[in-house]
């Protein structure tokens, strides 16, 4: 069996900073695979606008040395380059200033009726200027929308103040709020999982799961990115906006369907369900960590370039949802830099049986493991008889479902998040963006932690690169009776 592949209607897509790293690395390729697969039409339009010096051709000749970086040369056949590199165009626009707008507009003119997408791959502060000269310009209609990705605001008023700004001139229908964690197919399947399958759902609650554990871990530590970094931290980074979706999608309920805002609506609730955590509770359930130098490479503070830097790039943290279906079931979610493995998964830990009837041995719980990477699957770790004639003797062994194998040899390869997602703005389903109220809700929640780890003064507590993090980040969950799962 093939996936199957759905073709998106003819479009216009403007990148603004089409030719900075976060375009070439991924939208590029992506849309390139896209096309490739027959679902994005080959008259379709990619336009990068950027203030560089640039025309078609010398856009399409950066764009083929992105592919020829970023994409296999397998999957580069003259054929489907030509093609692709031929839906490119370029228009020299500055977002701060006038220049441009009319050129863009221009270009755009003759097809008013195709779905029209602007990705503001820029930074934050040119989203507001960005949205206001696209209407100016007379692009801002009906099939209108706007792409915009983290970070959305370094806290809750930041955050208020950029939708009001995209509020002045797009309705949020328009809105496609990126968090690229959703469009992993792991993710979705977590869903599909839940909400396709009579199994999980009578025993996806408190009654039966311990707690859950949700780890984003990377072995990289912030490299030359250390100054940026240490004005954000993970938990601005990470935490406010990856690890919490993760949150919701796991803990949210059942919406009565697959549409945006019926599963942004249960997304919501979860975050306000959440327990906050106040000056009394930061030491008992959050931990904070920066990374030792070694030969890994140089400390954090020293990447960060500020000895006396308090910005964390560790983070663990328990977070209790007071609700019917989770009371008593913590998630304790943690993520940091130049850890043991790059490695991020949900681990759903499900609760011993009351009684075992097999003398000498332990039944453990069953544990759901979410992996997003390396290797996106799922994995049920089940109790079975050890096999042979050795009596009845209990092992642990994982039910695997790894993707990659199971889609091996059906002409089907994992998409990149952003594939799936460039694809959902040109059919106009929001289900995997965030609604603006879903990210002022979370910034809600984490400016009170933030606040109280500012207020409190305390240093992040130093860690060995190449660990697991800080030694208290352990105790969070031993104080529990609990464990982390390795890194590994
Ligand atoms: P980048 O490499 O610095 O690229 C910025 C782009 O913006 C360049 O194409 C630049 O081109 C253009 N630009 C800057 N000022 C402009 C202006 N006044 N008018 C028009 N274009 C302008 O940044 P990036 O890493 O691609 O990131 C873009 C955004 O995505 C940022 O908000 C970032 O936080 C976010 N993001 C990035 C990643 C990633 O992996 N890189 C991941 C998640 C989110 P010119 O200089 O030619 O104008």
């Amino acid at each position: 069996m093939v996936a199957r592949i759905i073709p998106v209607p003819s479009f216009d897509l403007t990148v603004f900073g089409g030719t900075g790293d976060l375009a070439r690395r991924k939208l590029i390729p992506a849309l390139y695979r896209r096309m490739r697969d027959g679902q994005a039409p080959r008259d379709a339009r990619i336009l990068a606008a950027a203030r560089s010096d640039l025309d078609d051709a010398g856009f399409r000749a950066m764009a083929r040395e992105a592919l020829e970086e970023h994409v296999p040369a397998a999957e580069r056949p003259a054929e489907d380059m030509d093609a692709f590199l031929a839906m490119l165009g370029y228009v020299k626009v500055d977002a701060m200033g006038t220049e441009g707008w009319d050129a863009l507009a221009e270009r755009l003119a003759d097809q008013p009726d195709r779905p029209r997408a602007f990705y503001l791959s820029v930074a934050p502060s040119l989203f507001g200027p960005i949205a206001e000269r696209i209407a100016g310009a007379g692009l801002g209609g009906p099939n209108t929308r706007i792409v915009v990705e983290k970070p959305l605001g370094r806290d809750l008023e930041g955050a208020r103040a950029l939708n009001a700004q995209l509020a002045e001139h797009f309705d949020e229908s328009q809105l496609y709020r990126i968090d690229h964690y959703l469009g992993k197919e792991t993710v979705q399947n977590l869903m599909a999982i839940r909400f396709a399958n009579a199994l999980f759902e009578p025993v996806w609650n408190a009654r039966h799961i311990d707690h859950v554990q949700i780890t984003v871990a990377e072995s990289l530590g912030v490299g030359g990115r250390g100054e940026y970094y240490d004005r954000s931290g993970a938990m601005r980074d990470m935490v406010q906006n990856h690890l919490m979706q993760l949150l919701c999608l796991t803990a949210m309920e059942p919406p009565n369907m697959f549409d945006p805002d019926a599963v942004r609506d249960e997304k919501l609730k979860v975050i306000r369900a959440l327990d906050p955590i106040g000056p009394g509770h930061i030491g008992t359930d959050t931990v904070r960590g920066q990374y030792r130098g070694g030969p890994l490479g140089p400390s954090y503070v020293e990447d960060a370039g500020d000895p006396d830097s308090h910005t964390e790039c560790f983070v663990a943290l328990k977070a209790e949802i007071s609700n019917w279906r989770w009371a008593g079931a913590p998630f304790y979610l943690r993520t940091g830099k130049r850890l043991r493995a790059r490695m991020s998964e949900i681990a759903i830990q499900f609760k011993a049986p009351p009684h075992s009837i097999f003398e000498g041995e332990t039944c453990h719980g069953n544990t759901l493991v979410i992996r997003l990477q390396p290797d996106e699957g799922i994995t049920l770790k089940m109790t079975v008889k050890d096999p042979g004639p050795g009596g009845m003797r209990l092992i642990e062994t994982p039910l695997d479902m790894t993707f990659a194998k199971a889609l091996e040899g059906r002409g089907v390869s994992m998409p990149d998040a952003y594939e799936r997602l460039i694809m959902d703005v040109i059919r106009g389903d929001q289900t995997l963006f965030m609604r603006g109220d879903e990210v002022e809700a979370a910034w809600a929640w984490v400016d009170p932690i933030i606040a109280a780890w500012e207020h409190s003064g305390a240093h992040p507590q130093p860690y060995d690169s190449g660990g697991s993090g800080p030694e208290d980040a352990l105790m969070l969950m031993h104080r529990d009776g609990r464990r982390w799962r390795e890194i590994a």
